[in-house]
């Protein structure tokens, strides 16, 4: 088989968990079969955490590591203070433009409300590329959000093999932008990207991917 014969299909591999999850006649969520092209064009990666109250609350942390948006859920969400690890579960990757996505889903998976709580770029301080990080379990980024600023680091957890997921903890590694007593989450609870609150993202009912 020729080399594109062999290169085109994987790379439509990378979205198929995610598309099977979902059926894009119900959901307003990004297919993933087309990109927006200022997207293709950023020379930075970027990343973005969704504040996502589903069946349980959440914030769906996503880095742009190829075309791709690698995602953690992390339960309790981000925390400014290097002593306290989270949780982060890992999860489909998603197509970049979700990183715009803010909106109801309306049913089916993931159905409930989605707020861009952070959004912006981030720089890889690993001498090794991203892609060699996230397969070796060691991910140290400085985020350059509108809320999270400085270093954060992404640890794979080999403590519960049983599961089919793979858990890492996801942490601010001590700079000049760590702080114990800031509850950020609690603190900044409005959209990076509309300013809008939970409640009147799930009352406007005005899903989009917003650029
Ligand atoms: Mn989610």
């Amino acid at each position: 088989m020729c080399k594109e014969g062999y290169l085109m299909p994987k790379k439509k591999d990378a979205l198929s968990a995610y598309q099977s999850k979902r059926d894009f006649k119900t959901t307003p969520e990004p297919s993933g079969k087309t990109t927006k092209s200022t997207l293709k064009t950023s020379k930075k990666p970027i990343f973005v955490i969704q504040k996502h109250q589903a069946s349980h609350l959440h914030y769906d942390v996503r880095l742009q590591i190829g075309n791709v948006l690698t995602s953690w859920a992390v339960p309790k969400g981000p925390s400014t203070d290097p002593k306290i690890k989270r949780l982060a579960v890992q999860t489909e990757d998603h197509p970049l433009d979700y990183a715009y996505f803010e909106g109801i889903i309306p049913e089916g998976y993931g159905a409930g409300t989605v707020m861009v709580w952070d959004i912006g770029t981030y720089e890889n301080i690993k001498e090794t590329s991203m892609k060699d990080a996230l397969k070796q379990g060691r991910i140290e980024v400085i985020l350059h959000g509108k809320k999270l600023e400085g270093a954060y680091a992404f640890i794979e957890t080999k403590l519960d093999k049983m599961s089919d997921k793979k858990k890492w903890l996801f942490f601010k590694m001590h700079d000049e932008f760590a702080n114990a007593r800031k509850k950020v989450t609690s603190s900044q609870n409005k959209s990076a990207l509309t300013s809008r609150t939970m409640k009147q993202i799930e009352t406007d009912k005005d899903s989009k991917i917003y650029e």
